[in-house]
């Protein structure tokens, strides 16, 4: 049988030659200023990626290993002043490192073919292992394992992920949001609603917020109750076949043609979904649709900003110290940096504290916490400590995986602060207004 042609070699070698080797990004790598070592920076990745198009190197389990290590924060496209692409640069690699099975190893292929390969092909395997969960929190047997010392016995990475466990939400997005919800007022828009895997079974409070925000701003909303996985995870893990394949699930599923904007309140999956394009070129049926699909997928901040925010007014809206932080894919991968203050800024009261570093990564990085713990926890407890710094009450943010991880930092840490997403922020300025 033919072996499926080389990812790198394949893929359009212009954006392999962009790099001017000028390391201007190498400041802005968070996995560089760790270990100020040249393999670890974008720069070093691009060389690594480089050869093995050129033919120079095999994919070797430590040029797997160092695409894994890569967070895919995206810090150093915003920085690049080449405007080198390492989005798609570092999908391909990944998609390399797979096809090439120098990782591969009876567990990891487990784990990869249950999660990957078959939970999120399907959200409702999904969200029946959601509710199982959910039912394991709610009848108190967390509650008891953890106080009966149980836990301490275990070792300490499995201690570690049974702390970032979320808690799944006792309804989930099609029990809270109808299909069709109409706009309060005038009709300006008609939008549809993506709901998401990971923020439909943590944060469908989150995507209800969304919803009666865009209708309090003249949308009507469109949530189908069955939705598909963005395929982001996929894409960032080197599945590139399973992408495409819920890209067109997605594609059909929406209809670009018939809607004003796609809104999605998930940075990661935004930064995916804008890309179809890209993902399915060459299609000869996927690919002109891909592109009408990018033009209408917003991130809900730039939707707002865009369509103008109708701001809520009220006498009695209490003082709130917000600080931001911004999750990578929204800053770097879309460049959406302005519009999320500007949201914060429309709500009475809010006073809002810059916080440092802001834009440098939490360590969540999809699954990134998962599989490099270490890494991950040294941005955890840097970007805590900024948080603290800055005395807000609430942080803001606006994916689901800032703000889980963001979450367990400030538990951690005891930190009296409340971390929501920013949309919900401003969900509930609307609902004061209407009481
Ligand atoms: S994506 Fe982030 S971690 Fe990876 S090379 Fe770029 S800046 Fe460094
Ligand atoms: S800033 Fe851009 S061009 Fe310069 S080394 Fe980094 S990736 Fe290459």
């Amino acid at each position: 049988m033919q072996s499926a042609p080389s990812h790198l070699k394949k893929m359009d070698y212009s954006v392999l030659q962009q790099c001017m080797h000028c390391g201007l990004c190498l400041p802005t790598c968070p996995t560089y200023d760790a270990t100020q070592l040249e393999r670890n920076s974008p720069r070093g990745r691009i060389s690594l990626m480089r050869a093995i198009a050129d033919g120079r190197l095999e994919p070797t389990k430590a040029f797997a290993d160092e695409m894994y290590f890569c967070l895919g924060c995206l810090a150093c496209m915003t920085a690049c002043p080449a405007g080198v692409n390492y989005a798609e640069l570092f999908e391909h690699a990944r998609a390399e490192a797979e096809q090439s099975g120098v990782l591969d190893s009876p567990k990891r292929n487990l784990i990869r073919n249950f999660t990957l390969r078959w939970l999120f092909m399907d959200l409702r395997r999904l969200r029946v292992m959601g509710r199982l969960l959910r039912l394991y929190q709610s009848l108190g047997l967390q509650t008891v394992l953890r106080r009966s010392g149980v836990m301490r016995m275990l070792p300490k990475r499995l201690r570690e992920l049974e702390e970032m466990m979320p808690r799944v939400q006792p309804r989930l997005s099609a029990d809270l949001i109808d299909p069709v919800t109409p706009a309060i007022g005038t009709r300006r828009y008609r939008v549809a609603m993506l709901t998401g895997c990971a923020q439909d079974l943590m944060f469908s409070d989150v995507n209800r917020d969304t919803v009666e925000v865009l209708a309090h701003n003249g949308c009507e909303v469109i949530t189908p109750i069955r939705q598909f996985c963005c395929g982001s995870l996929h894409a960032h893990n080197g599945e590139w076949n399973l992408a495409q394949q819920l890209a067109r699930r997605q594609i059909d599923q929406f209809a670009p043609e018939e809607l004003d904007a796609i809104i999605t309140n998930a940075a990661g999956c935004g930064s995916h979904l804008k890309h179809y394009a890209t993902l399915l070129e060459g299609d000869p049926i996927y690919a002109e649709r891909a592109q009408l699909w990018d033009s209408k997928i917003k991130d809900i901040h730039e939707w707002l900003v865009q369509i103008g925010i109708i701001p809520p007014v009220g006498p009695d809206a209490p003082s709130q110290t917000v600080t931001y932080h911004e999750a990578c894919h929204l800053c770097h991968g879309q460049k959406i940096s302005r519009q999320p203050r500007q949201v914060l800024g429309a709500i009475p009261n809010l006073k809002l504290v810059e916080l440092a570093e802001s834009t440098w990564c939490c360590g969540s990085a999809g699954i990134y916490n998962l599989i490099q713990p270490e890494m991950a926890n040294d941005l955890l407890a840097r970007k805590v400590d900024h948080i603290r710094n800055t005395k807000a009450d609430v942080v803001a943010t606006a994916n689901p995986g800032c703000l889980l991880q963001i979450i367990t930092g400030v538990k951690r840490e005891n930190l009296p602060v409340r971390v929501v997403h920013s949309i919900t922020l401003l969900a509930e300025a609307y609902r004061r207004m209407a009481s």
